[in-house]
């Protein structure tokens, strides 16, 4: 399949790009007083940069250092040479600021335009966009590159039902862009006024927010959709388009010739094995204005070993399974709440909330309780069977050998945080 704006690189040319990009990230990087500082304590200098595994040399980057240089962290480029600013949330402190270049968002559109063509998108589709605008990067991200791919573009952004509802009559968008829970509310609002005779829609792009299998099944049913897709993105990154999922459903693809990922150990920084689960860091190839040196996204994924069935040769990452601060660590295992998650929503006799115990015996070793509720469905007499399963199959997962508790529904606490998930009594 010919693409106009995913490349198609041979293995010995990406490397070749990736090289050039990293040499240059470097170089880029020494015009920051901050990077600069970072780069002489580990004493690096561009020349340095020999081949991919010189990576391993330079310094991490993290969320603290984008605030430290608040309000243009990690500059990189002349003031005047900055055409726009995008920033996070920032829920506690400072926002962080990230600056672009012209051509930083002539790369962010490419990144976007490329997802959308990864969806089976041409110019003839329109793209309802139902994200949010403003200083967050996911309005912008996906207006550029839906113009970018040519698109009749209809930039509504969330909330709005009644007028995003309107439009998609009045202008039939054949894909709408949206959080998630967004999609969701607006395929049951199709399906209780009856209107999804009148709408063209065939696609969604969800995007910002990790959706069940559940959510996926609904909204694909109420908009009667051909597909839909989940989409990636880091502010740090441009936003939103950093990896998409192809119609393998298996993965997500990222743009390795615009950006590098390591899977890291949280702990030692040190790369685990591939396939494993672990922090990704990212270190970008073009970008300008704020370029990323080994960037902790404190996101967990693992890389997808192998060729995906669509044929792409952009190799792949797993959804995102939570964020590396809750990484637990039992008898010298990494386990991950993504993990336990995942197991948990194989058994359809079990409802979804969990809560796990950590203790220490008298002989200082580690004990791990899993107490999961039983679905109001099934019926208690299966606990013992189910809660051995359940075991067997967590020990295959995580290779640890966690004790698990079948309880009645609705007996575990209700938390959003899931920090009070884990109870730790150990010590
Ligand atoms: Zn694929």
């Amino acid at each position: 399949m010919a693409y106009r704006f995913i490349p198609h690189h041979t293995a010995e040319e990406l490397y070749r790009i990736q090289l050039e990009g990293l040499s240059f990230t470097v170089a880029q990087a020494l015009r920051s007083p901050q990077y600069r500082q970072k780069l002489a304590d580990c004493g690096v200098t561009p020349g340095d940069i020999r081949s991919l595994e010189d990576l391993r040399h330079l310094p991490t980057t993290d969320v603290e250092d984008l605030r430290a240089g608040y309000p243009l962290p990690l500059c990189c480029v002349p003031e005047r040479e900055i055409v726009r600013i995008h920033a996070s949330s920032g829920t506690t402190g400072k926002r962080k600021i990230l600056a672009y270049t012209a051509k930083d968002i002539e790369t962010f559109s490419l990144q976007m335009a490329r997802c959308y063509e990864l969806a089976g998108l041409t110019p003839d589709d329109r793209m309802q966009v139902a994200v949010g605008y403003g200083l967050w990067t996911a309005g912008a991200g996906f207006q550029l590159g839906s113009e970018k791919m040519g698109m009749l573009t209809i930039p509504v952004g969330p909330g709005n039902l009644d007028m995003h509802l309107q439009l998609l009559r009045d202008l039939g968008a054949t894909c709408l862009g949206a959080t998630a829970s967004m999609a969701l509310l607006m395929a049951e609002e199709v399906e209780r006024a009856g209107i999804l005779d009148g709408l063209k829609l065939k696609k969604v792009i969800c995007g910002s927010e990790t959706r069940s299998e559940k959510m996926r099944l609904a909204i694909e049913r109420k908009l009667g959709l051909e597909a839909s897709y989940d989409i990636a993105g880091m502010t740090e990154m441009y936003g939103p388009g950093t990896a998409m999922d192809c119609d393998a459903h298996n993965g997500l693809h990222y743009w390795a010739d615009l950006f590098l990922i390591e899977v890291l150990d949280p702990e030692t920084l040190q790369p685990v094995p591939t396939g494993e689960v672990g922090e990704m860091v990212v270190t970008s190839l073009r970008k300008e204005a704020v370029p990323l040196l080994r960037y902790r996204t404190h996101d967990l994924s693992r890389l997808l070993p192998g060729e995906c069935a669509c044929g792409l040769a952009m190799p792949r990452h797993d959804r995102i399974l939570g964020r590396s601060d809750d990484m637990l660590i039992f008898r010298g295992v990494n386990i991950y709440p993504g993990q336990l998650m995942d197991v948990i929503a194989v058994f359809p006799e079990l409802g979804g909330e969990y809560q796990v115990e950590l203790r220490r015996d008298e002989r200082a070793l580690d004990h791990m309780t899993l107490t999961l509720e039983r679905s109001s469905e099934a019926s208690a007499d299966g606990d013992a069977a189910l809660a051995e399963s359940v075991a067997r199959r967590l020990h295959k997962a995580v290779m640890a050998r966690i004790d698990v508790r079948i309880c009645d529904p609705g007996s575990l606490p209700r938390t959003f945080s899931k920090s009070k998930r884990v109870v730790d009594l150990r010590q």
